[in-house]
């Protein structure tokens, strides 16, 4: 059966939230290791981080990058750093956010 797309931004959530978990397990010192993301450009923790090609994603970025292949919204990892260069991302990461707040109205 086919997935729709709030049970694929659910799973990669999960996934994306898993990878931290790993990550600290394997090498706790690295809680305390920054980098600078290559897509969001920000100071981010190495916990969760994933290296695709040239570039280095933080865990936020990942699961940008990974929920937009999942759901066909890039597909490469240069199509999600070009959508960020014109910042056409915040758009795209719009579908998560209104993931978020539509899951939210249904809790309360
Ligand atoms: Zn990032």
């Amino acid at each position: 059966m086919k997935k729709t797309p709030e049970e694929i931004i659910e799973e990669m959530q999960q996934v994306a939230h898993q990878m931290v978990i790993d990550d600290l397990e394997e090498n706790p010192d690295i809680a305390n290791d920054y980098f600078d993301c290559d897509c969001c450009g920000k100071n981010k923790c190495l916990a969760g981080s994933i290296q695709y090609g040239d570039y280095r994603l933080c865990n936020d970025c990942v699961l940008l990058a990974e929920t937009g292949f999942a759901l066909g919204k890039f597909n490469d990892i240069q199509s999600l750093m070009d959508a960020m260069e014109d910042s056409r991302l915040e758009e795209l990461c719009q579908f998560i956010k209104d993931e978020e707040t539509r899951k939210k109205h249904l809790e309360n």
